[in-house]
């Protein structure tokens, strides 16, 4: 069995892995590994490829600050050109070098012998161990699928296929076709199959809303100003910023000042249906923003194909050739499409890192809840940094904004462990309790807590642990220095390499 012993090793290759093995090589950091069980990077961008799989993030906030991409095609890219991005800003930082794909991180547990994290890997089967003084945690919180427990599933004859595991090679065309969940992924990829599909039914559970999508293509007069004009595209994508903020207003702390935007969205049913009884199945009867909004121009017309059924009756079991409603209806398909979302606050992947008490993620935030401090670090967990980690979610804006936010503060956090001699860091109890006292204090007028609908924000308890509420820029300032007061830190021989010019280097993430 091989062992690797580094200094730092990241788990997952997305945005958030990728970004931190930008940034710590940017800062004198190089004795790291990147561990992704994929065959490239892109994370969840790499994962979801069904039809129309697309970002409902503008263009210009999608990217990193420090790689703005003048030759974006359109105002919202779709995801084999985010999937393209993210690929060559990669090659571009030789991280490639120094990532190892098809690799399972299968444990990862703290060991206070050793002041290290032992890693259990396996790569293309074969077992392995890295051993690292600071572990990233960057798997991101939409990478595990969530299969629907509905009765019967398992004994369907037909093909069954999540939307975040896509089978590019099954022809849908000429298929009886049923799509279970009408979230973000579903909305997207309805439209596409139902262009092929010899007939398409969609199990809505809860309707959502729907604002327009102004997506567009780029001019050649745009593409050349992006990249003649100095400082043209940042100066549009903090005007694009500064517009996405001002919702944070709304969803966090006035949900009244969302109504223009639920006037949107029923215009938007009512451009897209023309029969009555359909619009009145697709109005969502909770207030807007408190489950995503959504983005599309093309969902109210699919449901309005003379090939697609909306179907609002409960599911109430599955056999072996299709879906049987709650009123007894039984419908036959070929293939059902299983657009229901991923574990987020159940993710199994939190059963896998073991703190230092020998718990698992999973077992403590099963007793208090998932919560951590600064989305970042848990304790209990020590030298372990999570991206995207408990309270960062956004219901607005690009999560590349707080991903980059974070690794400002994973740099300083790395720097102040060297120049300090640093061996163990770990949040205290006291800092991460008033943290998310703080967190759910900003939450108690907002229109998740308040709006009336179930949603993947909130965990088993009802508490919303995912979403950070408010404006980002906060979570920017609060992120932009490691504030070791926190932290309960250990000093001894340390393990790692002091920087040789550490206050010089560049750590910061802009818009
Ligand atoms: P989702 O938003 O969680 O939607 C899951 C859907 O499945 C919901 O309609 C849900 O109904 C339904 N569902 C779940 N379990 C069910 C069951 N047992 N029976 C019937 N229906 C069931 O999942 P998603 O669409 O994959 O999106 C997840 C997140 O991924 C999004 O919120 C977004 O953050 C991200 N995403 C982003 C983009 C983008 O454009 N950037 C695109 C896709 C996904 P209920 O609403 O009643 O629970």
């Amino acid at each position: 069995m091989t062992t690797n012993d580094v200094e730092i090793a990241i788990i997952g290759a997305g945005f958030s892995g990728l970004g931190a093995a930008i940034k710590l090589r940017q800062n004198g950091v190089d004795d790291f590994i990147v561990l992704d069980r994929g065959q490239d990077f892109g994370g969840t961008w790499r994962d979801n490829t069904y039809p129309g799989a697309a970002c409902d993030v503008p263009s210009q906030l999608y990217s990193y600050s420090f790689a703005k991409n003048p030759a974006w095609s359109r105002s919202y890219s779709h995801q084999p050109e985010i999937h393209r991005y993210i690929n060559d800003v990669a090659a571009e930082h030789g991280i490639g070098a120094k990532t190892r794909f098809r690799t399972e991180v299968t444990n990862a547990a703290w060991s206070e012998d050793d002041q290290r994290w032992i890693i259990d890997i396996e790569t293309d089967g074969t077992p392995g161990q890295v051993r690292a003084h600071t572990l990233i945690g960057g798997v991101g919180p939409l990478c595990e699928p969530n299969l629907p427990d509905i009765e019967g599933i398992d004994g369907f004859g037909g093909k069954i296929v999540h939307s975040a595991r896509w089978d590019a090679d099954y022809d849908f065309a000429g298929k009886r076709v049923a799509v279970i969940g009408t979230g973000a992924s579903a909305i997207q990829l309805v439209p596409e199959v139902a262009k092929v599909a010899a007939h398409l039914d969609v199990y809505q559970r809860t309707a959502p809303w729907i604002v327009p999508r102004t997506e567009r293509a780029y001019s050649g007069a745009e593409h050349w100003a992006f990249r003649n004009i100095p400082g043209y595209q940042s100066a549009l994508r903090g005007l694009v910023y500064a517009a996405n903020e001002a919702t944070a207003f709304g969803l966090t702390y006035s949900p009244r000042a969302l109504k223009p935007v639920e006037l949107v969205c029923r215009a938007n049913i009512a451009r897209g249906i023309r029969d009555k009884a359909l619009r009145a199945k697709a109005t969502p009867k909770f207030q807007v923003g408190c489950k995503r909004i959504l983005r599309s121009n093309d969902w109210y017309p699919a449901l309005d194909r003379d090939n697609v059924d909306l179907v609002t009756d409960g599911i109430d079991r599955i056999t072996a050739t299709g879906v049987v409603t709650k009123d007894g209806t039984a419908r036959d398909v070929d293939v059902i499409v299983v657009a229901t979302g991923f574990h987020v606050t159940d993710s199994p992947v939190f059963g896998k890192i073991v703190g230092a008490d020998g718990r698992s993620l999973a077992q403590v935030w099963d007793e208090i809840g998932m919560q951590g401090y600064k989305g970042s670090f848990v304790h209990g967990f020590p030298n372990l940094m999570l991206m995207i980690g408990p309270s960062t979610g956004l219901g607005h804006t690009s999560m590349v904004y707080m991903i980059e936010s974070q690794l400002n503060y994973l740099v300083d956090y790395v720097k102040t462990v060297r120049r300090e001699g640093i061996t163990r860091t770990e949040v205290t109890e006291d800092a991460q309790r008033e943290f998310n006292a703080g967190i759910q204090h900003n939450l108690r007028n907002s229109v998740w807590v308040n709006g009336g609908c179930a949603s993947w924000y909130k965990d088993a308890n009802g508490n919303i642990t995912t979403l950070w509420p408010g404006f980002t820029f906060n979570f920017r300032r609060a992120t932009r220095k490691f504030d070791i007061a926190a932290y309960r830190v250990e000093r001894g021989a340390s393990p790692v390499r002091a920087l040789p010019t550490a206050d010089e280097t560049p750590a910061g993430a802009g818009v």
